[in-house]
């Protein structure tokens, strides 16, 4: 487990990240792992000196097996609060249809078994919110429909960026995974939106954390993506109607499926 920032922890379960943050109301998760990982995180809580009943609540990015695999246990044992996002709701709860898994994934669920699913606690929804004191939630779809990125206000701002994001070996910000993403050109306009904003840190679900005006990463890859227009302007380029202009966009089109 690595310290990120003050009271911010990194746990690495195998190839997904989750988050323990520690607060003046118990600790955080920003997800949860994979399935089967409670002992993990058990012994992650051990390590900051607090154990399971320290939990208050879960901040799930998005319903991806790999990022809500332990979220039921945790919130049966530890009483905390569920919060996602209501279009990503169905996939956690297990109420309606489960997401069907595509690519990798669908050979890890064999492999490693579904999440056991949870209720919600509270539903996100809108573009932006307050979940929890000091969090803001961002809607940012394109990975799932219901993908949120947390941004924390702590040491000039630490974002959450789940799988819509990732960063390079030479720690640069690039798209998060993409292959099981429902659109990945709306994923690609989330990434511009999340440019706009301002952070020092960012963490992945996957990929090592950046440090350091890590912004300024988010806004160079911003720049880079197609439709992204004349690049000199402000960070909030990407994020406006222009990004949905022509059809020549490379990732756009027929691949956006369901
Ligand atoms: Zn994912
Ligand atoms: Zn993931």
């Amino acid at each position: 487990m690595r310290e990120v920032v003050d009271g911010v922890f990194e746990l690495s379960l195998g190839f997904v990240n989750m988050h323990l943050v520690v607060t003046d109301d118990g600790v955080v998760l920003v997800d949860t792992g994979l399935p089967r990982n409670a002992k993990r995180i058990d012994r992650a809580l051990r390590d900051l000196g607090k154990q399971i009943g320290d939990v208050t609540a879960v901040l799930l990015t998005h319903n991806h097996f790999d990022h809500i695999g332990n979220v039921a246990d945790v919130r049966r044992r530890s009483g905390a609060r569920v919060f996602a996002h209501a279009a990503d709701a169905m996939g956690i709860t297990g109420v309606n249809e489960p997401v069907e898994p595509k690519g990798l994934a669908k050979f890890a669920v064999r492999l490693i078994g579904r999440p056991e699913p949870t209720k919600l606690d509270k539903v996100i929804t809108g573009a932006e919110s307050t979940p929890l004191p000091g969090f803001t939630a961002v809607h940012t779809p394109g990975h799932t429909r219901g993908h949120v990125s947390f941004l924390l206000d702590r040491d000039g701002g630490v974002l959450f960026a789940g799988d819509t994001a990732s960063s390079t070996r030479d720690g640069k910000v690039t798209s998060g995974p993409t292959q099981a993403s429902v659109d990945p050109a709306e994923q690609s306009r989330s990434l511009a939106k999340l440019a706009g904003y301002e952070f020092e840190h960012a963490v992945f679900g996957h990929g090592r954390a950046v440090s350091g005006r890590a912004v300024e990463s988010f806004r160079a890859y911003a720049r880079s993506l197609p439709g992204a227009g004349a690049g000199e302007s402000g960070p909030d380029a990407g994020s406006g109607p222009s990004a949905e202009s022509g059809p020549d966009t490379s990732t756009g089109g027929d691949q956006a499926g369901r």
